[in-house]
């Protein structure tokens, strides 16, 4: 259970939630990658994007000087010192127009002769300026008084000297052009020209403005190295390969951006996953489930009944062999088995569904009486138990306690079944042969069918001589049938209770052992039908009776048929061939049957009962009352005659038994049909049974059955009441 919850839980929940964080993370770590990769790239870019600036920067500040200093005005308005000029138009202007920070005009001596600061306040002092512009001041005037024009062209009139300097503090790009004729018409001696010092500082607007143009945030001047790492920086060198300062700014990182925007998407991908995984979870657990139920239930059924759902003859011999396979030498263990007394009978009679829930009732109370052994159903009405420790007394109890359980009514229907068992026990200690077991078991069983049903017996060792006797019996019956010799035919005389008169005989079989004896037919017609020889013994009695009859014209004879004699095919015909080769007249002829053969008129023997009484051939209920369709049954099945059984008739003296006589009299009666009570020995009986009304009485009483010549010769002047001897034992 612990472990089918765990699974459960684990196919469900553990799983699921694995595998979405497995895939997700892997996504989600790709996407990182993938986000740093591009960021880099990006950064690099960025980075390049402010080098190539600072660069455009520094020759857009000479280009911008340019646009004033190569000009013929003012080289003349410079060398005259035209203050308001030069402010006007290499000062004040090229603050205005290009955003240049301060601007100064040098004479040739390198003095300056103008200065202008945009910002009044913070304004240079002209130490600090002489600091960042001398140098490159003096280099200029070198190249110029050299001579040197390289790096000029179409785009850049005039050399000039440009780099990153301090001007005290403040870092700043200083450019030096020389204020030169754009015509060539003013004149001036090389290295006598005058100079124009253009200043942009890095740490004002600029930043601020180039961060604008190119997109960078934040970007800003520092002179030391960043250590945020959420910044990027490029060093800034000057012209001499030395890092001047850095800028730095807050990089535009594309990857991280599309990270952050697929983050929320990312989580929707891992719930989604998730609740998908886990319903795929839940569906493959109950797909599971069903299927190791329908495993289970599999299994169950190949070893279980399908009906009482106790376990069937396979698990049971499993089970037997298993324990007895395993028993310790002091381990006990008991084997039971059961057999449902006339349970064939009441299936006959009700039908298969009422046979069939019969079954399962019994299965039910068998395993409330016995709940801790193991129980199959191993046939029809048979089943057998399996205990596990159990000595001869206990033993003994159990069958005692299974015969009486089984004994009470189960009711079906409304109707009140009354069943019986009879129970075969066999024990054993220690290791031993299960089928020894079982053996034994049933044969104990048998002993206790033998001694009247509704029984239990325990096997003991004589048992096997008795089995062995049983045998020797069944050998001689089978060798009697054949031959045809030892099966003799007695008659009972029935007498008219009304006028007292014989009117019939019924034929008995008996078998004359040749060293047994007579044997009683209740032992060996069970016998017979179960070796299939009772057709045979049925035959040899009609036989018997058609060719007695034939010598006695006035009265009728029955002869009693079970119920595998008349289900054969042509039993019908048989009956006719014989009765005409006796010459006899097909109405001298009843046939006794039991309950159990009653049958619907569309089946096989309810065609054959139809021919014979269409040919005139009477039919008797024999034992009426014993089986369980009495009253409804006869409703439907077309007979001539109940013969009461004698059961009912030794109980006459009691009131209950009197009134079912009484209704089965009715019964009969309102239906038309004749009355024979059975089993009449005493005098009180017989008046009783005349007094109710009965038509025919039978019984010790009157006559007990007699040989055939005694038959014979006893018909010839037989009256009720002249009490004759028996001439044989019955
Ligand atoms: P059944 O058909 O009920 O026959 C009546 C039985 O009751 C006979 O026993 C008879 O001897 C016995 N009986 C009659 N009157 C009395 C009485 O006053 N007191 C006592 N205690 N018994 C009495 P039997 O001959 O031993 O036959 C036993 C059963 O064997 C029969 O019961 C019948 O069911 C069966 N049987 C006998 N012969 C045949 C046969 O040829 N074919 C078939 N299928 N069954 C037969
Ligand atoms: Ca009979
Ligand atoms: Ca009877």
């Amino acid at each position: 259970m612990i472990m089918q919850l765990q699974s459960q839980w684990f196919l469900r929940w553990v799983l699921p939630a694995c595998a979405s964080f497995v895939l997700c993370g892997l996504l989600f770590i790709s996407l990182s990658w993938a986000a740093a990769r591009s960021d880099e790239v990006a950064v690099l870019r960025q980075r390049d994007l402010v080098t190539l600036t600072v660069a455009k920067l520094k020759a857009g500040i000479a280009h911008d000087q340019e646009s004033a200093t190569v000009w013929d005005d003012a080289v003349r308005n410079a060398r005259a010192a035209n203050i308001e000029w030069i402010d006007a138009n290499l000062g004040s202007w090229m603050h205005s127009y290009f955003g240049h920070d301060t601007a100064l005009v040098l004479t040739s001596d390198l003095v300056p002769l103008y200065q202008f600061s945009a910002d009044v306040d913070f304004a240079p002092t002209t130490g600090d300026l002489r600091g960042a512009y001398l140098p490159l001041a003096e280099t200029l005037r070198t190249r110029l008084t050299a001579g040197d024009t390289e790096g000029t062209g179409d785009k850049i009139l005039s050399i000039g000297e440009t780099d990153l300097s301090y001007v005290g503090f403040r870092p700043a790009i200083v450019s030096v052009k020389p204020i030169v004729s754009d015509t060539g018409d003013v004149e001036q001696a090389a290295g006598s020209e005058m100079l124009h010092v253009a200043v942009r500082f890095l740490d004002g607007d600029l930043p601020t403005v180039i961060g604008k143009e190119y997109e960078f945030s934040e970007l800003q001047f520092s002179a030391k190295r960043p250590r945020d790492r959420n910044l990027a920086f490029v060093p800034l060198k000057g012209r001499d390969g030395e890092i001047f300062g850095y800028f730095e700014w807050k990089p535009f990182r594309p990857g991280h951006h599309v990270l952050e925007a697929t983050t929320p998407a990312l989580i929707l991908a891992f719930v989604a996953l998730f609740a998908g995984s886990s319903l795929a979870g839940g569906a493959i657990w109950r797909r599971t489930e069903r299927l190791a139920a329908s495993r289970a239930e599999l299994s169950h059924q190949a070893s279980h009944d399908a009906l009482t759902g106790l376990a069937n003859r396979a698990r049971f011999n499993e089970e037997l062999n298993r324990q007895l396979r395993e028993a310790s030498d002091d381990e006990r263990h008991t084997v039971l088995f059961v057999d449902l007394d006339r349970f064939k009978a009441v299936n006959d009679t009700f039908g298969h569904p009422v046979g069939d829930k019969l079954i399962s009732l019994a299965a039910a109370r068998m395993r409330d009486l016995i709940p801790e052994a193991l129980i199959a159903r191993i046939g029809g009405d048979e089943f057998t138990i399996l205990l596990q420790g159990d000595d001869a007394l206990v033993a003994e109890e159990l069958a005692d306690t299974l015969v009486h359980g089984l004994k009470a009514p189960f009711e079906i229907e409304t109707a009140h079944v009354v069943i019986g068992a009879s129970v075969g026990v066999a024990f054993t200690r220690g290791p031993c042969d299960p089928a020894e077991l079982t053996r034994k078991a049933d044969i104990a069983l048998y002993h206790a069918k033998a001694a009247g049903r509704n029984t239990y017996a325990i096997f003991g060792d004589h048992m096997d001589e008795l089995l062995r006797k049983r045998r020797a019996l069944e050998n001689d019956l089978r060798s009697a049938v054949e031959t045809c010799s030892q099966i003799e035919t007695f008659y009972q005389p029935v007498f008219s209770a009304s006028n007292g008169k014989l009117c019939s005989l019924e034929a008995l079989a008996r078998w004359n052992h040749p060293t047994l004896g007579y044997i009683s037919p209740d032992q060996f017609i069970p016998l017979a039908e179960e070796m299939g020889l009772i057709r045979e013994i049925g035959s040899l009695v009609l036989e018997d009776a058609c060719r007695t009859l034939a010598e006695l014209p006035e009265i009728t004879v029955a002869v009693n048929a079970s119920a595998r004699e008349l289900e054969a095919p042509g039993y019908a015909l048989r009956v006719l061939a014989t009765l005409a080769r006796s010459n006899l007249r097909p109405d001298r002829l009843e046939i006794e049957m039991t309950e159990s053969a009653t049958t619907d008129n569309d089946s096989e023997l309810g065609r054959t009962i139809s021919t014979l009484r269409a040919a005139g051939v009477r039919f008797a209920i024999d034992d009426f009352g014993t089986g369980y369709s009495s009253f409804s049954r006869v409703q439907r099945v077309e007979i001539d005659r109940i013969k009461i059984d004698k059961s009912f008739v030794d109980e006459m003296h009691r009131s209950d038994s009197r009134a079912l006589v009484v209704a089965m009299i009715d019964m009969a009666r309102a239906k038309g049909l004749k009355i024979t009570a059975e089993g009449v020995e005493t005098a009180e009986q017989r008046e009783a049974l005349e007094r109710l009304g009965c038509d025919d009485l039978q019984g010790f009483l009157l006559s007990r059955p007699l040989p055939r010549e005694a038959a014979i010769a006893y018909v010839s002047g037989a009256t009720l009441g002249s009490v004759k001897p028996t001439l044989r034992p019955t």
